[in-house]
């Protein structure tokens, strides 16, 4: 018998972290971050291979596609169903595209994003669903293979299958249960990257090939502007240490990569668990010959721990930062004090590790001063390379609510991302001020001569490098000036 045909895709068009659901980031716009590989498109492949599908995996935005190049393969290949990862800002050009390809070859459409994840009526009521069948809006291993199984086989009751929307006999998009996540990351398959292109996805500062490996996932902060407790809950789930190093060890020895980043909401909430991967990675063969990044948290964090991971191979940590506003700090819900964030780089100085930091302006109870205390605690902490984003208040977060209520919110928040938000500024400064801040800012830091010779410094070893961080540099400051 000839099996279903499942095409799971990134539409072409600018390049969002589509398989980053908490934050979905505007990669074209952004300062020096690259495109991380599209585990959500593996694991849903993985999850259909292992049910019997003829799967096909396809980024046409990394892969740099057109619209005609994806309509002529869809037309080669006949999918029974597609499946678009869909982000906030793009939804509304992604339900185009569904609804076009819908017209032209027919089958069952299924969008998959964190903005299905127990949505409002009154945020559903903006989008044009009539063609699309399933939204997914929890995480989609734990849905799509019963979703293809009941809409191609007509097997299983769609009503059981958790963190989804589906069509009823009148058409309309009813809901099924939310706020339920699946507990056992260990027996999930690894992410079918036999169906991924892996060279696309790199490291920023040497183009090597970089696998995202998926530790944990949940959070049990509370910030307000985050969805991650929301779309992945307050309770975080660990794979084993073993389960990761099996993925690590096959990506090695199957795939050739050697570079990760260890994606977990925050990976270091657990120092034992660190501690316990770091040295298994130590005492194993893939000792000296893979290198890994990770996020983090400042609080809690060990010194400890940031020596064992380096000694393991973390060439970069990333904080979440946020502010250097006590007050910001305290509004947003951080758990983190600026005296932690300072103790955070004070130790990545001390162990020669190089860190990212992240920050955000515009929340609306930011003034000047605010934002200037964030710029002081950048130059204090002069982390490697910096992000600024502008807070951006998703559906669900409780910073939606208060944008709300402050009558901050310009426009839909949907079609917005982190710098291009829908607010119109904060109680106390307009977003055109907002925005020249953050250019102000950034542009300090990265245009510091002493930067650029410490960096240049950094490569003389590696031209390639070099070449990279010119590349990210200008980008940079042509994202500032559009
Ligand atoms: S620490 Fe805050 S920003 Fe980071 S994942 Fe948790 S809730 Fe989100």
């Amino acid at each position: 018998m000839e099996k279903n045909k499942v095409l799971l895709f990134y539409p072409p068009g600018p390049m969002f972290q589509r398989g980053e659901d908490r934050c979905q980031q505007n990669i074209d716009d952004g300062s020096a971050q690259a495109m991380r590989a599209c585990n959500d498109l593996g694991y849903a492949a993985a999850v259909l291979l292992k049910r019997g599908y003829d799967v096909k995996l396809r980024d046409y935005q990394t892969e740099l596609c057109t619209m005609q190049d994806m309509i002529s393969e869809i037309d080669a290949y006949k999918p029974d169903l597609m499946m678009l990862s869909t982000t906030n800002t793009t939804i509304f050009d992604d339900i185009k595209i569904m609804n076009d390809l819908k017209d032209r070859f027919g089958g069952v459409m299924v969008l998959k994003g964190a903005i299905f994840y127990d949505p409002e009526q009154e945020m559903l009521d903006l989008l044009d669903l009539s063609k699309i069948d399933y939204m997914i809006g929890g995480e989609v291993d734990f849905a799509i293979g019963e979703v293809a199984d009941y809409a191609l086989r007509g097997q299983g009751d769609v009503k059981a299958i958790d963190n989804i929307l589906y069509k009823d006999e009148t058409g309309k998009v009813v809901k099924t249960r939310f706020h339920v996540w699946g507990e056992d990351l260990d027996n999930q398959p690894f992410p079918a990257r036999q169906l991924m292109n892996n060279a696309l996805y790199t490291r920023p500062d040497t183009d090597a090939p970089m696998a995202t490996i998926q530790t944990a996932r949940g959070c049990p902060s509370n910030c307000v502007f985050c969805l991650t407790p929301l779309i992945s809950g307050k309770h975080v789930r660990f794979r084993s240490p073993e389960n990761v190093m099996a993925e690590l060890t096959e990506c090695y020895e199957k795939y050739g990569i050697k570079d990760f980043f260890f994606k977990a909401d925050t990976f270091t909430i657990n120092a034992d668990w660190v501690e316990k991967l770091c040295n298994m990675i130590i005492n194993s063969p893939l000792y000296g010959n893979i290198h890994f990044t990770a996020n983090s948290r400042v609080n809690p964090l060990r010194k400890e721990t940031l020596e064992l991971m380096k000694k393991a191979g973390c060439f970069m940590v990333a904080f979440g930062f946020e502010s250097g506003s006590p007050e910001m700090l305290k509004l947003i819900r951080k758990g983190a004090t600026v005296e932690q964030n300072l103790q955070a780089a004070k130790w990545c100085h001390e162990i020669g590790l190089p860190f990212w930091g992240f920050f955000v302006i515009g929340f609306p109870w930011e003034t000047k001063e605010h934002i200037m205390e964030t710029k002081k605690l950048i130059h204090k902490c002069d982390p490697d390379f910096i992000e600024i984003t502008i807070a951006l208040p998703f559906y669900g977060t409780s910073l939606y609510d208060t944008c709300k209520e402050e009558n901050l919110l310009a426009e839909n928040v949907l079609g917005s991302d982190f710098f291009h938000s829908s607010m119109n500024g904060t109680k106390y400064l307009s977003m055109d001020e907002v925005v020249k801040l953050r250019r102000d800012i950034l542009l300090g830091f990265y245009l510091r001569p002493k930067y650029i010779l410490r960096k240049a410094g950094e490569c003389v070893k590696q031209p390639s490098v070099f070449l990279n961080y010119c590349k990210y540099g200008v980008k940079l400051v042509v994202n500032l000036f559009k």
